[in-house]
């Protein structure tokens, strides 16, 4: 299995997964022009894609998945309550919902739906199994609960939230409500809280470690990952760890 972080952060969000040829994207945050011209870039091809998963209906992740879905002829899967939130933008598309704890499959992977919390109609972070091993995407997380800590278990590779330093959006720019939207337990996961998830998640198959929607105001990419490596090396856990970025892919990752 094959993916690529192609944006990652609140001006939007796009991950390609590609199984023998082919592929789907979860979310799209991203103009058409943008999506082609990030894929290109990477050597991905968007004839291969079969589907668009959406996670939920917050603006970066939803507002490129219907244009991108008409014209690619493209199934948009999501949640009940997710596609009738984001229905404005998805009219005239063909749906198929799943429910959280669901398993989709779509013969060439299966991904598991998990109920996150955050501050959307039916939000859901994914495992995504497929023939060589199981790829975790967990963002837009307000506090991680139980389950996800039992669900995203096993992983060979993970894309997760580290969405701010605590220090940086205390102090930041941001007004206070929305200060304690990010920070409250519907909102996005600080360095620490990512860090202290991920000790929780790692274990010795844990080959690849992206973190991701970092915010571009109230953290950097040093601050987020001096965080994960300071968990990983209490640990002795060597994967590689990279954040991904709001303007450019990430390199095409294989497990
Ligand atoms: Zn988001
Ligand atoms: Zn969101």
């Amino acid at each position: 299995m094959k993916f690529c972080v192609l944006a990652s952060g609140s001006k939007g969000n796009a991950t390609w997964i590609e199984e023998g040829q082919k592929a789907i994207l979860i979310d799209n945050g991203l103009s058409a022009k943008e999506l082609k011209a990030r894929a290109d870039c990477r050597g991905l091809n968007l004839n291969r894609l079969m589907a668009v998963v959406v996670s939920h209906e917050h603006s970066d992740h939803v507002k490129g998945v219907g244009p991108l879905a008409r014209q690619l002829d493209l199934t948009v899967y999501g949640t009940l309550g997710t596609l009738k939130a984001a229905a404005s933008s998805l009219q005239g598309l063909r749906l198929k919902t799943f429910k959280s704890g669901d398993e989709l499959d779509l013969k060439f992977m299966r991904l598991t739906a998990v109920s996150v919390s955050h501050d959307a109609a039916e939000p859901v972070a994914f495992v995504i199994c497929g023939q060589s091993g199981r790829l975790g995407l967990l963002t837009d997380l307000g506090t991680p609960t139980h389950l996800v800590r039992e669900s995203f278990r096993e992983l060979n590779a993970l894309i997760v939230e580290f969405n701010h330093d605590l220090e940086m959006l205390v102090e930041g720019p941001y007004p206070a409500f929305l200060k304690q939207r990010v920070k409250g337990n519907l909102g996005h996961l600080s360095n620490e809280a990512g860090a202290k998830l991920l000790g929780r998640l790692c274990h010795e198959g844990l080959a690849k470690v992206i973190l991701g929607h970092l915010s571009d105001i109230n953290n950097t990419p040093k601050l987020a990952l001096k965080e994960a490596r300071r968990v990983l090396d209490q640990l002795g856990a060597n994967p590689d760890v990279l954040a991904a970025e709001q303007v450019k892919p990430t390199q095409v990752f294989e497990i």
